[in-house]
């Protein structure tokens, strides 16, 4: 084992057993010990003081929109890792669509690594796309080291990512499932959405009423009827809609092989609040009332929901218009995403320790890379956010690193300033400055 040669401590260190005063000492990039706080600092070994500040895993975030290559002009590997960085966050998992080509087959697979490598300043896995007629690319790509597949049960927004319906869902769920793959399922139901009313325009009223939730409901209950029937892994992204939630803790309990994710926005922002022609606000499915966010804090505090991702998905400003209907549906979130949810957690009586099972431990685990990331603890990556949690600041767009400044996040005061970032015991993030890109590629363990 090589010596250690770095030791950061803390009186407030998250760990697998809760918070505590101690000094983490790495070798290698890797966590070799976590120590009582006054143990002595190993002789060549150079120690980091961070007094009071908070020393949490590094982030995980499983559900990322970089977009690159293809419409770099949204987004790229350079700004969405600085702004990962910049939010705690030292892992994410890229979206297989919006980037020309998208991740669907394994020569696609490899523009894309091709295009991440020297940009990425955290690292960096792919997901793969289960499209109509690519179930034979699904195994390959599995093999070449992707995390799972990514399908939409209704219109994509791209053309190039089109939908699965009912038949070709089985298809694709059979396939994966023969070799135990995990199949990340946009659930809305195309059918309800246009049963829906669509008005159009600036008023969010309309564009609620225009993504109902019983779209979501009746999509994950069909995801749901066909994970049982194939006994398949699936992971319903961005829940907003709470009424699904009866319909997932039944799946669970009955041994449902279902996990879940919400996203920042529909824990921190109502649709009461947002203003009309604001489509910084424009997600799908959007963001919901009050009454339903309440809901989905509850479906958290009690497991229901599994874990707490950003859905980083930006364009141009331009595509931001003030008509919902046809709008960019997507919002920017990697940077801001640990101070918003911390700040509506505490609110609410949750512990950090609780959004780091959220955000970091449940999202490495979905991705299977429990063993590595996601946890401070010996064997682990030294990968670490350094946070000021009871420090406020109010959000500045021009602040921001991801490449177009739009956000939904503009003048609210947020609790918790990331002060630095690190990766495998390297500081890539300190006060908004960064080291020259450092992170690798991840592929499947
Ligand atoms: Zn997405």
């Amino acid at each position: 084992m090589p010596d250690v040669e770095l030791v950061l401590r803390s009186t407030r260190v998250i760990t697998p057993e809760g918070t505590r005063a101690a000094s983490v000492a790495v070798a290698g990039g890797t966590v070799t010990a976590v120590l009582p706080h006054d143990a002595p600092v190993p002789g060549g070994a150079r120690l980091e003081d961070l007094g009071d500040d908070v020393l949490l895993p590094g982030l995980v975030d499983t559900h990322v929109h970089v977009n690159d290559p293809g419409r770099t002009e949204w987004e790229g590997f350079w700004t969405a890792t600085r702004a990962a960085a910049a939010g705690g966050i030292t892992t994410l998992i890229d979206m297989p669509l919006n980037s020309l080509p998208p991740t669907t087959t394994v020569d696609h697979l490899r523009v894309k690594r091709k295009t991440a490598a020297d940009k990425a300043h955290i690292d960096v896995g792919f997901w793969g796309g289960a499209l109509p007629g690519n179930v034979a690319d699904l195994r390959p790509l599995h093999e070449a080291g992707v995390f799972g597949f990514k399908a939409f049960l209704s219109p994509s927004g791209v053309d190039e990512f089109p939908h699965l319906d009912e038949r070709r869902l089985a298809r694709a769920l059979r396939e994966i499932a023969s070799f135990d793959g995990l199949l990340i399922v946009h659930a809305e139901d195309p059918g309800q959405l246009a049963g829906a009313p669509q008005r159009g325009g600036p008023r969010y009223a309309d564009f609620l009423a225009s993504r109902p939730r019983r779209a979501e409901d009746t999509a994950i209950a069909r995801l749901l009827e066909q994970a049982r029937r194939f006994d398949a892994r699936v992971h319903v992204l961005h829940l907003s809609s709470a009424d699904a939630l009866p319909l997932l803790a039944e799946a669970k309990a009955d041994g449902v092989r279902v996990t879940v994710e919400t996203c920042p926005h529909y824990l921190t922002l109502t649709a009461e609040e947002v203003p009309d022609g604001a489509s910084a606000f424009k997600c799908c499915p959007p963001i919901r009332e009050a009454a339903n966010q309440d809901q989905l804090w509850q479906a958290l505090a009690d497991g229901t929901i599994d874990c707490v991702v950003t859905d980083h998905s930006p364009s141009t400003a331009d595509l931001k218009t003030d008509d919902f209907a046809t709008a960019w549906g997507g919002i920017s979130g990697l940077q801001l995403s640990l101070p918003a949810v911390w700040t509506e957690a505490r609110r609410r009586g949750h512990t950090l320790e609780d959004v780091v099972r959220w955000t970091a431990t449940r999202t490495a685990r979905l991705a299977g890379l429990e063993a590595r990331k996601g946890a401070i603890a010996p064997g682990h990556d030294a990968d670490f956010a350094v946070l000021a949690p009871d420090e406020t600041f109010t959000v500045d767009p021009a602040a921001l690193q991801h490449r177009n400044r739009v956000t939904a996040y503009a003048g609210r005061t947020l609790r918790g300033v990331v002060r630095s970032t690190w990766l495998r015991g390297e500081r890539v993030m300190a006060d908004g400055e960064f080291t020259a890109p450092k992170g690798r590629l991840l592929t499947r363990p």
